[in-house]
């Protein structure tokens, strides 16, 4: 036999309890507690850990606008970050820094104070209105039309490639595998049931995988011939020089939170005759070093991740009438990036069996919300996959409900 030294090795045969492909927050922290639950588990990924949404992101840990049925997902998720650094060995630079939903309106104001009533209903009880005063005594620099808004305390931020890269490490200080730059080609099953899953660095026996390959669960799901309803959404971000620290917390405009006030943005701005194609939201935060993240568009465009000119300067205007300092003061933006989360029509993810095919599981669809979701969502996949059951309910994210497809 001859080798060619600059592949791996497509002979290669081994086996596994589970094979999770995607290292991204979700297979990541599957694989993580699968491997804590004593399995031997091997991660598989396409490119290297962190190179989708989880690696490059926003960074956001954000509670305020988490529902049932995905909310436990987020209470041990947050509650996870806060320990993070001690369990998996890995300085995450988490900071519990609290968050405000801004209303740029007195009808976003009481938007926001009826939505806050349903959030204590939910049990969020953490929250809390703060008004205008107080707002900009709290928070200076934003334009006066700004009204204030709610505050979450548990709000937190992490950096995201270095939650990635953490999990990866625990795992394999676990003893088990992560394979990167590693293509799956195929998965063979065995009457329904799945039996081995192949790769240009070999073929792995197993009787569970798990499809985490966010915005590409869909390239895996035809390999076991099911149609996987996940679509990637572009979300452009862009970054700034990095300043003297100021901003200690994470903000986020109401537009994320009501759908009317974005569409009402959105139409104002047509009828002043801009070439908008959507309302940009309003997130803003600095980084440990300084850089201000401001955020962010979103578009359907397929796999292209190019950063272009109009959402650009969409995001550059709102954050220049939001916070006319950044504008004033010139501070120069220094890169723009883009990346897709994986979307559902029902903004809820998929999670769980597959009818036809034994032992493949799905977890993806965290859409914009995995930071502060996927830790919980993989302990429970991994619950699913060890023992059968989980505490968190999963037939809520059942790939066949209806509003998947609506
Ligand atoms: C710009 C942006 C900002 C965001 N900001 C926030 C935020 O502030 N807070 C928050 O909570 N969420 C945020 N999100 C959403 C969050 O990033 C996602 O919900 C989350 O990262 C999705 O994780 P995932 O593991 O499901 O998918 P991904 O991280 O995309 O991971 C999927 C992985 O699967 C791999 N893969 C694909 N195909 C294959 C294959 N055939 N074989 C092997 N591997 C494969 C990919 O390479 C990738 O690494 C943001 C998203 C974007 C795009």
């Amino acid at each position: 036999m001859s080798y060619d030294f600059a592949t791996y090795d497509k002979n290669y045969h081994t086996e596994a309890d589970v094979v999770v492909i995607g290292a991204g927050i979700f297979g990541l922290s599957t694989a993580y507690f699968l491997s804590r639950m004593g399995k031997k588990v091997i991660l598989l990924e396409k490119k290297d850990v962190g190179s989708g949404a989880s690696g490059s992101n926003e960074a956001f840990v954000w509670g305020c606008t988490r529902k049932f049925p995905v909310l436990p997902f987020y209470r041990f998720s947050q509650q996870f970050y806060t320990k993070i650094h001690e369990t998996i060995g890995y300085d995450v630079e988490y900071t519990n820094c609290g968050g405000y939903v801004i209303a740029e309106s007195e009808r976003e104001m009481e938007l926001l104070e009826e939505w806050l009533e349903q959030r204590w209903q939910d049990g969020l009880f953490e929250m809390k209105m703060v008004y205008k005063d107080e707002f900009h005594k709290r928070l200076p620099g934003f334009s006066d039309h700004v009204m204030g808004g709610t505050y979450n305390p548990l709000e937190g931020r992490v950096n995201s490639i270095l939650v990635c890269v953490g999990f990866a490490s625990a795992i394999r200080d676990l003893g088990n595998e992560v394979w990167t730059k590693t293509d799956v080609t195929a998965i063979n099953q065995k009457g329904n049931k799945v039996h081995e899953v192949v790769t240009n660095r070999g073929t792995i026996r197993t009787d569970c995988v798990v499809n985490a390959a966010g915005s590409w669960a869909a390239d895996i799901g035809k390999l076991v011939n099911i149609d996987v309803p996940v679509i990637p959404n572009r979300m452009t971000l862009l970054v700034s020089e990095p300043v003297a620290p100021f901003l200690n917390t994470v903000c986020m405009s109401a537009v994320y939170v009501f759908d009317e006030i974005n569409k009402a943005k959105t139409q104002a701005r047509i009828a002043a005759g801009e070439d908008v194609k959507m309302e940009a939201g309003y997130t803003y935060s600095q980084q440990a070093k300084g850089n201000i993240m401001l955020g962010s568009t979103e578009d359907f465009v397929g796999y292209d991740r190019r950063v272009n000119f109009e959402n650009s300067k969409a995001i550059a205007k709102v954050m220049g009438d939001v916070n006319p300092p950044l504008r004033d003061k010139k501070i120069n933006v220094i890169r723009g990036f883009a990346n897709f989360f994986p979307y559902t029509k029902d903004d809820l993810p998929v999670i769980g069996p597959v009818p036809g095919v034994e032992g493949f599981v799905m977890a993806s669809g965290l859409n914009g919300g995995g930071m502060g979701l996927g830790i919980g969502a993989g302990y429970t996949v991994a619950q699913y996959c060890a023992l059968g059951e989980t505490h968190i309910p999963i037939h809520y994210f059942d790939i066949q409900r209806e509003s998947l497809y609506k």
